[in-house]
């Protein structure tokens, strides 16, 4: 699933090509209604149709794209979606849901072989969106706002980093590689961690982020950019899906466990369950 490295690299790519273009035209396919939030196909199209793109924002896994006349065109692309830019003249692209053709005979295709991506027009994002965390690499976010927003929790660090209320934009993969790079076990309740592991984490998931964006995010399965390329993190993860191979840091075998019905990739001698004691977090940290 695209997490926030993938979808802001598809941000930055799109604006320049979007902003002041006017959609001309909206075609949804008849098996792609489930796509479409909200409102029937039809009534999605006619709100949207004739309006100009006059931004293009992020928040968390969410692309907004702001609309002329105060509405907004919300995308999450889930498991299988992605956003392609072609020439209205391109050979069509398998698994087009939903196409939205522009005055400067491009379209922006919405393709999703699962078909569980969606589509908002509102007038507000946060109708879409819903609560989110803050924004992990914001300078608002610091190690003392992620502490406040984990002491509390009994769950599974890994899950807290998941929860989308708690911090916007990380997905599986690089919660994995936040935690490994904060050697700090999955399972460890959220509650449990020191204000230096806090640190450590703080710092790990606003790495791991910025590297993989700075790598135009992970292609494991379905990610492609909006022009259809692969990012290339996915070569250069630590933990995720290295089930078994040695870790690139003390050689022990990459383990996997589910916490909260996802699999966890991670070291269990970098990452140990009761955690590292105060020496070795000061003497390694
Ligand atoms: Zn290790």
């Amino acid at each position: 699933m695209p997490e926030l490295p993938e979808v802001e690299t598809i941000r930055r790519d799109l604006l320049p090509l979007l902003r002041g273009r006017t959609i001309t035209a909206v075609r949804v396919a008849p098996d792609a209604s489930r796509v479409i939030r909200d409102v029937p196909p039809a009534a999605f199209a006619e709100r949207i149709s004739g309006r100009r793109i006059e931004d293009l924002t992020r928040r968390g896994k969410y692309l907004l794209f702001r609309l002329s006349g105060d509405l907004w065109l919300v995308a999450h692309l889930r498991m299988t979606g992605a956003l392609l830019h072609r020439l209205a003249s391109d050979p069509a692209d398998p698994y087009v849901r939903v196409v939205i053709a522009l005055d400067d005979a491009t379209e922006l295709r919405f393709v999703d072989l699962r078909k569980l991506g969606q589509l908002w027009v509102v007038e507000t994002p946060e109708e879409a969106v819903g609560k989110l965390g803050p924004e992990p690499l914001d300078a608002a976010f610091t190690a003392a706002r992620l502490g406040r927003a984990i002491v509390r929790r009994k769950a599974p660090i890994k899950a807290v980093l998941m929860d989308q209320r708690t911090l916007a934009g990380l997905g599986n993969i690089y919660a994995d590689e936040a935690l490994f790079a904060a050697r700090i076990h999955p399972l460890r309740p959220a509650s449990t961690l020191s204000e230096a592991e806090t640190k450590r984490l703080h710092r790990a998931i606003r790495r791991v982020l910025s590297d993989a964006l700075a790598n135009r995010g992970s292609s494991f399965r379905d990610y492609v950019d909006a022009a259809g390329r692969e990012g290339t993190h996915h070569l250069r993860v630590k933990v995720f899906r290295r089930t078994g191979q040695p870790c690139y840091v003390c050689r022990a075998e990459i383990a996997r466990i589910k916490v909260g019905g996802r699999s966890s990739h991670f070291c269990p001698h970098c990452q140990p369950e009761r955690g590292l004691n105060a020496d070795d977090a000061s003497a390694t940290d």
